[in-house]
């Protein structure tokens, strides 16, 4: 199967392109996941032609004009311009990727908390995104995206690593409206354990359509993936899922069996124990039911084992 799209900052994939002239390698981005997927590794600073060693940059707001500048932090020049022009010409000719991975803190890749200084003297406020950040949201608003460092945290991890994963099969597989009630029944377990509203709002849309709607349905299922995965998992949501997954095991297993899925299950409920836990248990005793269904679900191997961290 085709390997999904990431696209990259440039210097977590250990390119020397910072503006100290070092790289910032992610160790896990290179070794586990760079062999299962394409990376496209950009730097818009270097795309703007500073060169490295460079003067770093900066976000600065014009309060009253409310709008927000990039200027080199030292000798105060206003590279606004050039940001804006780059940014516009890079993500106009980038296809849609199935990821996206990009460095916190940085003026031009962070996402979020990013410092924006009133002044050039001030205490910054650690709200703003960077220029090139925001410019890849508004171009693939329904691609997954993350900064480096939170791929550093389990759940976040796994929602992105789910969400990725998912877009990517769902795009190679679904083509007619077959493959796509094909796709949702075997994701269902996986919907559910994030967001059981979204999924419930899916089920109509893929009950509804029909040849000539097709295209329609895949943008809003792409859309509604972007929300299923958005905010992460909850425990009460994850553990509603892995009780419905218990109802299917239910009728085969032993007294002690289930006293101890159940067991588990609220264990993860109160936090003691990881989603995987529970989750491998009800894989486990499935190879004595052998229930067909279950066996389809992507729930237990959204994405491939070894990106485990
Ligand atoms: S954070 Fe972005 S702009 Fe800065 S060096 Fe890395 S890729 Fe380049």
């Amino acid at each position: 199967m085709k390997k999904p799209s990431i696209i990259i900052s440039s210097c977590l994939l250990g390119n020397k392109v910072r503006f100290d002239g070092s790289g910032k390698p992610h160790k896990w981005v290179l070794k586990k996941l760079g062999p299962l997927v394409n990376f496209q590794g950009v730097c818009p600073e270097m795309a703007m032609g500073l060169g490295t060693p460079r003067e770093a940059v900066r976000i600065v707001k014009d309060s009253e004009a409310k709008t927000l500048h990039l200027f080199t932090s030292k000798s105060g020049k206003d590279l606004t311009d050039e940001a804006l022009d780059v940014t516009r010409r890079m993500t106009e000719a980038m296809d849609t990727p199935d990821g996206i991975i990009l460095m916190s803190n940085s003026p031009m890749c962070g996402i979020k908390l990013v410092k924006v200084y009133e002044s050039k003297n001030m205490i910054p406020h650690k709200d703003g995104e960077g220029f090139f950040a925001a410019a890849m949201m508004q171009k693939f608003p329904n691609a997954p995206i993350i900064e480096g460092f939170r791929l550093g945290d389990a759940k976040q991890r796994e929602a992105f690593l789910s969400h990725v994963f998912s877009l990517q099969a769902f795009k190679a597989e679904v083509n007619s409206v077959s493959t796509l009630q094909a796709f949702h029944r075997r994701h269902k377990f996986l919907l559910l354990s994030y967001n059981p509203k979204v999924y419930r709002a899916m089920g109509p849309l893929v009950a509804g359509a029909r040849k000539d709607s097709l295209p329609e349905v895949v943008q809003n299922y792409i859309i509604l993936l972007k929300d299923v995965f958005q905010k992460g998992r909850a425990s009460a949501h994850g553990s509603d899922a892995l009780l419905h997954l218990y109802g299917f095991l239910k009728p085969v297993l032993s007294s002690p069996e289930r006293h101890e899925i159940l067991n588990t299950i609220e264990e993860y409920r109160k936090g003691f124990l990881d989603f995987q836990m529970p989750l491998r248990l009800i894989s486990f005793l499935n190879l004595k039911a052998q229930n067909p269904y279950l066996g389809e679900q992507t729930i237990f191997a959204p994405y491939p084992k070894s990106l485990s961290y």
